[in-house]
């Protein structure tokens, strides 16, 4: 039998490299720009017809190429950005694969002009499908100019596959947004059939921002500023109350580039979890510096998709910087954009290590609901610790209440300011501080078995007692957690719990977690575990479904960063917990529920985001009336 292999013609290479570096007119778009940026380029002019179809020219006034050059650069992995394997852990180059022009020659016709700084003559070539045309020395200006004409004029079924022009125009747009994003000092102006639709001047980025999303987002954003020993960050983050309900503007950047990372997207959505309206989405542009030997740029040819090689650690920074960030802006709500400088966050973590969450002193033990859990505590001799602790809170919440003094209550006024509720007309939107200060202390009243109301200065405060209680189990147990707090209660007769090796992998997982919370699991023989201990604040609950609720939940939601862990053990046992709806509550289970919800660092909202607290004014009762 006659030998049947045989190297491609280049062209035909060419061609399926093409199907993954240039996917669209936005893909040459992104590549054009990227080459200016590496060849040193301060402006950028991209004109675009037909959303591409028809042309793409990107002109640069960067280095230039010689005519041996820019007849090279055509070639596949033809690169003057690296040179050995070596150079690939030290990128600072945009490009650094060589297959970007080879690709696009490879499928469209294309013209390139390029004269190198100081020489009298530049060179013009002509290439089409891989061909070259023509070579030839030119006048042309400084710097270089690709014109991408008739993209997949020789693919057809691409070019069918394209979208719609205004679609692909959006892809277009985003791109430039991302490098402009990514490069605030580069001048970058973009025409779409001759009509302008960007010329931005070299500027900060702060500015740069504002250039490309409006005016609006400038009073939105709070500046973000750290710098650890794994990462830097900087950048700005948007303000809760500016989130929106569809994916709003979302960027990382790593050393220049722009990337795509679901991951870290978790931890910054995750800082604003607990504060944001459910639903909604926060606007970020974070911008990482880290040594480039430490992440995998070269893991896909458009290079959107970066591995690090400490994820875990730079997870937990990007999420307490960004929390860091919120903390320093509740405290200073009309903080200046201008002045807003750096911002000092006490990390500097050994790598993998753990970033402790800010303390907060509450009662671990304290469930005002559970009797099963009194009666325990009472036998065990910590009931008079807590109940003491009771008693301490209970004065120092009313203490110069008494006479309607100007004292406030806690937590709620500068955080409250900056929340948007989902709420009906007649509730007022946001308090302050002025606004909870308590009238009456002894005027608490269950409504429907469902709202605790009591009058406040500025109205009557409503509180939805299910959700308060889940504010304050979920704060409890993550401070039992972190702490180490926890008081197991041991079982008499172990229920036993069959796995598969998916659940036995997330018991693995989460088994510290379990612990620290005060589950005891001991492993048996085979596929059989025995839960001889549990939360003593959950003893009331059956053992075994737990644990199986628990595990069945993570099954359905892999996580497996620490943090995440916590919070979502945290949230799920607060969740299975709290008082429901409809149960009748003592004057005094009232006041201690709303003397803990007070001790919260985020009363506001449940652990999943709904509201807990709203004031309905004054001035609106009076309508009611009129
Ligand atoms: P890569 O960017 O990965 O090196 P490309 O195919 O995009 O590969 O470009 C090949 C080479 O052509 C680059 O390494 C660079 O030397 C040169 N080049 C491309 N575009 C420009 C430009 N606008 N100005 C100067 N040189 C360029
Ligand atoms: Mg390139």
């Amino acid at each position: 039998m006659p030998d049947i292999i045989q190297l491609l013609p280049d062209s035909v290479a060419n061609q399926i490299a093409a199907g993954e570096v240039i996917q669209r007119p936005a893909s040459v778009v992104k590549e054009l720009v990227e080459n200016a940026i590496d060849a040193g380029a301060t402006a950028v002019t991209i004109n675009i017809k037909d959303s591409g179809r028809t042309l793409i020219q990107v002109i640069d006034n960067g280095k230039g190429m010689s005519p041996t050059d820019a007849r090279m650069s055509f070639e596949r992995h033809a690169t003057s950005k690296i040179r050995e394997a070596n150079d690939l852990f030290a990128i600072r180059t945009m490009g650094f694969r060589g297959e970007a022009l080879a690709s696009i020659a490879g499928v469209a016709d294309v013209e390139l002009r390029t004269r190198l700084h100081g020489e009298e003559l530049g060179t013009y070539i002509h290439i089409l499908g891989s061909a070259i045309q023509k070579q030839e020395a030119d006048h042309c200006a400084e710097g270089t100019n690709f014109s991408v004409k008739n993209i997949f004029f020789n693919i057809p079924a691409r070019r069918k596959f394209l979208k719609s022009n205004s679609s692909e125009l959006k892809y277009i747009i985003t791109e430039v947004q991302r490098v402009a994003l990514a490069n605030p000092e580069l001048a970058i102006s973009l025409y779409h059939n001759n009509s302008v639709i960007y010329n931005l001047p070299a500027e900060n980025v702060r500015k740069r921002i504002v250039s490309l999303f409006g005016k609006n987002i400038n009073q939105s954003m709070i500046p973000v500023e750290t710098s650890t020993s794994v990462i830097n960050i900087s950048g700005f983050i948007g303000q809760p109350k500016y989130a929106k309900k569809s994916l709003g503007e979302q960027f990382f950047f790593v050393n220049g580039r722009f990337m795509k990372h679901p991951f870290f997207n978790r931890a910054v959505q995750q800082a604003y979890d607990r504060i944001l309206p459910p639903e909604t989405f926060p606007s970020y542009f974070l911008y990482f510096e880290v040594d480039p030997a430490t992440i995998d740029i070269n893991i896909h040819p458009t290079k959107t998709e970066i591995k690090f090689e400490d994820e875990s650690s730079a997870w937990h920074i990007i999420q307490a910087s960004v929390r860091e960030a919120m903390g320093k802006f509740n405290l200073m709500p009309s903080i200046d954009f201008d002045q807003a400088g750096s911002i000092d966050i006490p990390i500097s973590p050994v790598r993998g290590s753990l970033i402790p969450e800010p303390e907060i002193k509450i009662n671990p033990n304290f469930n005002p609901f559970e009797t099963a859990y009194r009666d325990f505590q009472g036998s065990s001799g910590v009931s008079s610790y807590r109940e003491e602790q009771n008693r301490d809170n209970w004065q120092a919440l009313y203490t110069g209440f008494e006479h309607d003094s100007d004292q406030n209550v806690q937590v709620i006024g500068t955080q409250a300011d900056f929340y948007d509720d989902v709420n009906p007309d007649a509730v007022q939107q946001t308090f302050t501080e002025e606004d909870v200060v308590i009238t009456d202390i002894h005027n608490f009243l269950q409504f429907k078995n469902k709202y605790i109301l009591t009058p406040v200065k500025s109205g009557l405060m409503v509180i939805d007692q299910r959700r308060a209680h889940e504010r304050i189990l979920f704060e409890n147990f993550l401070q039992i957690i972190h702490n180490h707090l926890a008081i197991s209660q041991r079982q008499l007769f172990p229920a036993e719990l069959e796995l598969n090796a998916v659940d036995k992998e997330i018991l693995c997982v989460i088994g510290e977690e379990l612990h620290a919370l005060g589950f005891e699991i001991r492993h048996g023989e085979n596929d059989v575990f025995f839960v001889e201990g549990i939360p003593a604040m959950l003893s009331h609950l059956n053992a075994s479904d737990l644990v199986q609720k628990l595990i069945g939940d993570f099954r359905s939601r892999p996580v497996d960063v620490k943090e995440e862990i916590k919070e979502h053990l945290a949230l799920l046992l607060s969740q299975s917990t709290a008082i429901n709806y409809g149960v009748s509550l003592k004057p005094e289970e009232i006041s201690d529920l709303f003397n803990q919800l007070f001790a919260c660092r985020t009363p506001n909202y449940s652990p999943s985001g709904k509201t807990v607290i709203s004031i309905i004014s004054f001035p609106d009762f009076e309508k009611f009336l009129k």
